[in-house]
């Protein structure tokens, strides 16, 4: 696939829940664009939309406003082209190995079957340094290793886009940082599309190659920041980031 175009756009996407009482409007015209391999991050504070977003990507959620586009088509439905990994620890089927959980997805979707799909699936457990761990069923594993089981069955699918909603939110301070750089190593290998989903600043500036910065609830485009390089520039751009949401903590707070 050229690298002429992008791969998912997001085109003035307002999303909106209706509830009995009131509508909840979740996000507000939001603009963005996904080329190849990018490890594009949503950031925002907590209610500021980056689920509903991600859910609204994965083709769960239809946009009010605006439209969401993969490879040019219009997202309509959930696909196998959108694999998703959640933060939850329970996105595993309990009754089955980590090497059946991926095989069944594989299968469900009509990826692949039988020979193929364990040779798929053990190919991607050796890739999340799982492969001792093949026969184990879910509720033997730590966190990390559940969460692991998850981008293995997700990168699996071989997806255009990888979906991830605060996948390592969930985890001890040590063992998230772990998963990050083993994403990154992962990512170094193939080069896989990733649509990567936090609150934290210091998680966004170390996964992302882009950041789209969200203001809080509801949601809209506050900035897109591209990847730094150095520990330093990391920094000053952690730091603007901070003033920038605390700019915007500011000015609400005087609009009430
Ligand atoms: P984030 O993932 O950034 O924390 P969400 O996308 O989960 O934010 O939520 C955005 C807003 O939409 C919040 O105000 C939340 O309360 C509201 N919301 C989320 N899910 C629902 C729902 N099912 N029904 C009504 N409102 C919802
Ligand atoms: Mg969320």
């Amino acid at each position: 696939m050229g690298f002429d175009k992008p791969l998912l756009e997001v085109d003035g996407v307002t999303l909106q829940y209706k509830t009995p009482e009131h509508l909840v409007t979740a996000t507000y015209r939001v603009d963005f664009k996904v080329w190849p391999s990018d490890r594009f991050v949503l950031l925002g504070p907590s209610g500021c939309g980056k689920s509903t977003l991600l859910k609204a990507v994965g083709g769960y959620m239809a946009p009010t406003e605006g439209e969401i586009r993969l490879k040019g088509r219009v997202v309509t439905d959930p696909g196998p082209d959108r694999m998703m990994v959640f933060q939850e620890f329970d996105q595993l089927l309990p009754w089955k190995t980590v090497k059946q959980n991926v095989i069944f997805a594989l299968e469900a979707s009509r990826r692949l079957t039988g020979r193929a799909a364990e040779e798929r699936a053990m190919h991607y457990i050796d890739k999340v340094n799982l492969t001792g761990f093949s026969d184990s069923y879910p509720h033997m594993l730590s966190g990390g290793m559940k969460q692991r089981v998850a981008i293995a069955r997700g990168m699996a699918m071989e997806p255009d886009i990888l979906l991830m909603d605060e996948p390592f939110a969930a985890l001890d301070a040590l063992t998230r940082r772990r998963m990050q750089d083993e994403l990154l190593t992962l990512w170094e290998g193939t080069r896989f599309t990733v649509l990567f989903v936090t609150h934290s600043i210091p998680e966004a500036i170390k996964i992302g190659s882009r950041i789209l910065l969200l203001s809080p609830h509801p949601g809209e485009v506050k900035a897109e920041l591209n990847s730094v390089g150095s520990p330093a520039e990391a920094m000053e751009l952690e730091a603007r980031i901070q003033q920038m949401l605390f700019s915007e903590a500011i000015e609400e707070a005087e609009n009430v």
